[in-house]
């Protein structure tokens, strides 16, 4: 039997985390959360539907491959879009319309180890990615905890149509990444739009969120002082690959 009531309910506790209006990651209608249970099956948030309040009933069951698989058409218009995914879901007579984003969820819920999806708007996140100077402000890493909990790097997406433009960017984005550092990322940044952060727990997606807001406030208050002071790559390295901090990555992954 499937993992589908447990993994839902973790989709749903992590919705409303995301959502909570102090922690300054969305508000009203923004972001989009997803899952993937044992047998294929995703969970990606409904139109119209708000991370805060949502509940089991604001998630559209789809069938992960069948929607991964609409990045590999031809150029597809927005009502073909809409079409192909509406063909993915799982229960056929369900109204609910999944996500603009579902394709790019699916994309990223197909990377080794990757069971939960969040994608936000945060205030802190977006003030770098709508930042002239973005590509320069993440060029390092800040200090051991953001390469811990985020990776060796954020995959950076420049601004992109959403949709089925941006999950192309996403999927060309994620294999570029995977060949560079040997691993799927923790962390991308979209640039003016926002964070997604992927996860093999509800737990870990939270974190990821949470540690890279601390790394953006961070980064911004170096500009204060300055500008940042980067970590060298033999730092980062080093911190990435030492087995205290592996062993303290695993107990971060605990939900
Ligand atoms: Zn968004």
């Amino acid at each position: 039997m499937a993992n589908t009531e447990a993994t839902l309910q973790a989709l749903v506790n992590l919705s409303h985390d995301l959502g909570r209006p102090e922690r300054d990651l969305v508000i009203l209608g923004e972001g989009n959360t997803s899952a993937l249970c044992d047998d294929g099956i995703m969970y990606v948030k409904a139109s119209g539907t708000e991370l805060r309040t949502i509940s089991a009933e604001g998630f559209v069951a789809v069938r992960r491959e069948a929607v991964a698989a609409i990045a590999e058409e031809a150029q597809l218009t927005d009502a073909q879009v809409k079409d192909a995914l509406e063909a993915c879901k799982v229960n056929t007579g369900d109204k609910r319309r999944p996500s603009v984003e579902t394709v790019l969820h699916a994309l990223a819920l197909g990377e080794p180890g990757v069971k939960f999806v969040g994608h936000t708007h945060p205030i802190a996140v977006n003030a770098l990615s709508c930042s002239v100077n973005v590509l320069e402000a993440i060029a390092g890493r800040l200090f051991p905890d953001e390469i811990v909990v985020c990776g060796p790097a954020p995959l950076y997406i420049p601004y992109t149509d959403p949709g089925l433009p941006l999950a192309r960017a996403v999927r060309d984005g994620l294999k570029t990444y995977g060949e560079r550092y040997g691993q799927t990322t923790k962390v991308i940044l979209m640039q003016n739009h926002g964070l997604i952060a992927l996860g093999s727990s509800a737990t870990e997606v939270d974190n990821i969120t949470s540690m890279y807001v601390k790394t953006c406030k961070v980064l911004a208050g170096t500009y204060a002082f300055g500008g940042p002071n980067f970590l060298t790559p033999a730092n980062v390295r080093r911190i990435h690959t030492r087995p205290d901090e592996l062993y303290r990555r695993q107990q971060l992954k605990v939900s």
